[in-house]
Order: structure tokens, then C-alpha cells, then sequence
């Protein structure tokens, strides 16, 4: 039997919105004994049961897994497992030999909040990241098993924040590298050492994009990690392509990425993106901006709009006369039109002419849950530099 939240009267609204959200000045009563992580029923004043969801005591109190009060998560999380993994069935990335690795779960875009699940071939990388899904761990594994069968690899990538053991573990098998690919290009994986859960599989249909602006450029990849934009920019004829990342892990890989797709060297620079530009020669003329998420939390909002802003406008000043800027944000508390003013303060202040031609955003293996707005949390623009 789980514990009972109590929510405020007045409070409903957002629930009958279907936000799967419940913040903590929305709660009435906590039932005694409920720990963070607990599996919770929802109720209104009168004691009618609303929903189901993760209990923690923070700004957000509940995560709604459920707006039926009568489901047990184990049937939820099957229900849901299943209807997203069908979903990516439908859109052809279960067993396509010309991109196996793909998203299958992404938190409140597949009704889950707290659980990310993505697939490189034969493993699954899981990340929680609430204390409530990770306890449902095993009952995740089993139904991954029933969808991909026994041989699935299965690895624990959840924060250290949450995860008891404490340690990144395999729950079955073991590191298995295989021939990945996205879009017919190979990419070395590795969730072990890499970011997030070892690759940034949202930014595939924006790499795609990205060709048709590459044939004969001279491409400069800001940002660039294992070099995904880099790649595809190489292969649609760029005629120089050169990656910059922070980390020397990434451009390890990148360069790996480099071997395995054309047998040729490349130019990974360990540097940081914005030092790097401000010396930048002005031969560029696609340059692409894809930083890490500056702004994690509300808090940080107002220094990451900065941070967009400095780098926008760098680029802005260093890329050639006519050229394509790729820029994006990955920050969920950034929403697409704070993103863009950032970039329309920039424009302004490189007093150079520029157009959008063309906004991005992700996958349709990254769902945005209709009723919460936040899982739409990458933007892209791209645009034409006079
Ligand atoms: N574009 C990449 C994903 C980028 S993720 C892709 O398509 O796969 C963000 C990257 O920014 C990470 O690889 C991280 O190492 C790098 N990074 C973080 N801070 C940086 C900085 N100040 N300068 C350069 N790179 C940085």
C-alpha cells in the first residue's frame, strides 16, 4: 500500500493540466513514514485518489508516473516501457542496421520523469535520475528483457547522488563494443569513461542538417565531443573540418571516430571554446556552437544567458562574410524564446546582418510530453551571417 500525499485545495489545476509535476507549496500533508523515493498516491482534501508518483522533499515533491490513483508501478513502468519501445518500433530505429543506437526512454516525454534508458545496440544505458526510479531498477531490467531478450546488456549509469551502490555497474553482461552507427556513420561508445550515458544521440536529424551547408566549407566544431557534427560534415565534403572540446577524453574519441569512418587524421584541439575563438582566424564558414547545458538549475539562469551570449557573439564576430552558424541550447531552464533573445543580443552587439534560415530541436526518439513544456529543452538555430 503506498503513502498518501495530500494536495491543497485550489491546487488540482495543474494535475487536470496533466503537468506531471506537483511542487512542494501545492501539498497539503505528507502521510508520517513517507521517505524520499517512495512510490506515493495522490489525494485531494476529500480523499479521492488523483494520481501515482515518486515522493522527495525538494521543490519538486511529486513526479507524476500515472494520473490513475489505482496503478501500481510495476504495471506503469510496463505499460510505458512497452508503448515507447512500439513508438520506436513505428518510427523504424528497433533493429535498423543503419542506426542502432537510439533513446527509448526520455523521462516525462515518455511519461517516465526521473528515467532515462538509451540503446546502443545491445545495451541498454540507464540513467535515474530520482531516488523513486532507481529503486525500480530490477523491475526496469525485467521488462528490457522481455523487449530485447535475455542477451541485453544492461549498465547503471545513474548519479552518484542517488545510486547506493555508488559505482557505475553492469546489472547484466558486460562493455561489449560492436559496430554502432547513426546514420551509416560508425561511432566508438563508451559509457564507462564518456559523458551522459556515452553519446549525444539528440543531435542526429541536426547532423543531417548540417551537410547541406558543408560541400566545399572549411567547418569549425565548437563543443564537439566524440566529433558527431564533425563527421557528417566531413563526409558531405567539407573542405576542412577542425573539432574543439575541453576534454582530451573526447577528442580521443573523436579522433577514433575520424580512423574508423575515413582511415584519415584529424584536428581535435583541446581547448576551451570561447578562449579559442577570440584568436580564431576569420576563415570559417560554418561554425557549430552546441556547449553543455550552462544552466542546470533555476538558479543559474541568469549566468548561463551570459555565458550563451559571449560565445554567440564570438562566433558571430570570427565567421566568414555569408557564413552558417549552427547554435544551440541544451538547457531546460532556458526555453526557446529566452534562447533566442540571447542570440538576437548577440546580433546585435557583432553588428553584422543575420538571418535564421533554419530552428531545430530534437528527435523524435526525445518525445515532448504536450503538458510539459520543459522536456522541450533543446533549441537550435541556424543561421546565415552577412
Ligand atoms: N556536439 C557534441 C555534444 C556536445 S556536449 C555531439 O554532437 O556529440 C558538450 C561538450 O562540451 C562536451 O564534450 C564537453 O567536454 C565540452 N565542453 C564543456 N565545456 C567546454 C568549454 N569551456 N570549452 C570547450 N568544450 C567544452
Amino acid at each position: 500500500m503506498y503513502k498518501k500525499v495530500t494536495i491543497k485545495p485550489q491546487r488540482e489545476a495543474s494535475l487536470q493540466r496533466f503537468h506531471p509535476w506537483i511542487f512542494s507549496g501545492s501539498i497539503h500533508s505528507v502521510e508520517k513514514g513517507t521517505k524520499n523515493g517512495d512510490a506515493v498516491i495522490l489525494i485531494n482534501v476529500k480523499g479521492e485518489k488523483l494520481a501515482v508518483g515518486h515522493y522527495f522533499e525538494g521543490s519538486i515533491a511529486v513526479r507524476i508516473l500515472s494520473f490513475d490513483g489505482d496503478q501500481s508501478i510495476e504495471n506503469i513502468l510496463n505499460d510505458k516501457l512497452k508503448k515507447a519501445y512500439s513508438y520506436r518500433q513505428q518510427l523504424g530505429l528497433v533493429d535498423n542496421p543503419n542506426t542502432n543506437l537510439y533513446r527509448l526512454i526520455h523521462a516525462e516525454g515518455d511519461g517516465l520523469p526521473g528515467l532515462i534508458i538509451d540503446i546502443y545496440g545491445h545495451t541498454a544505458v540507464i540513467q535515474c535520475h530520482t531516488v523513486g526510479m532507481y529503486q525500480h531498477l530490477s523491475s526496469i531490467e525485467e521488462v528490457l528483457v522481455g523487449l530485447y531478450g535475455s542477451a541485453i546488456h544492461i549498465f547503471d549509469k545513474s548519479s552518484d547522488l542517488i545510486s547506493e551502490a555508488k559505482e557505475k555497474n553492469y546489472i547484466r553482461g558486460s562493455y561489449q563494443r560492436e559496430n554502432w552507427v547513426e546514420n551509416g556513420y560508425q561511432f566508438d561508445i563508451d559509457w564507462e569513461k564518456g559523458q551522459k550515458t556515452g553519446f549525444f544521440i539528440d543531435q542526429r536529424n541536426n547532423r543531417k542538417a548540417l551537410q547541406a551547408y558543408c560541400r566545399g566549407k572549411k567547418v569549425m566544431n565548437l563543443f564537439s565531443y566524440s566529433g558527431g557534427f564533425s563527421i557528417y560534415a566531413q563526409s558531405a565534403g567539407a573542405a576542412k573540418v577542425v573539432s574543439v572540446d575541453a576534454s582530451a577524453n573526447a577528442n580521443e574519441i573523436c579522433k577514433r571516430n575520424f580512423q574508423l569512418n575515413f582511415n584519415t587524421e584529424h584536428e581535435a584541439i583541446t581547448a576551451d571554446a570561447l578562449d579559442y575563438m577570440k584568436d580564431m582566424s576569420r576563415e570559417f564558414d560554418v561554425i557549430i556552437l552546441d556547449p553543455p547545458a550552462f544552466a542546470k538549475h533555476l538558479s543559474a539562469k541568469h549566468k548561463a544567458i551570459q555565458a550563451y551570449k559571449r560565445i554567440n557573439l564570438q562566433a558571430m564576430r570570427h565567421i566568414q562574410k555569408g557564413g552558417i552558424l549552427f547554435t544551440f541550447s541544451c538547457s531546460q531552464v532556458i526555453d526557446a524564446l529566452t534562447f533566442r533573445d540571447t542570440v538576437v543580443a548577440a546580433g546585435i552587439e557583432s553588428g553584422r546582418t543575420i538571418r535564421i534560415v533554419q530552428q531545430l530541436s530534437q528527435p523524435e526518439d526525445h518525445p515532448i510530453n504536450l503538458f510539459h513544456p520543459e522536456s522541450n529543452y533543446l533549441k537550435g538555430l541556424v543561421l546565415c551571417v552577412e
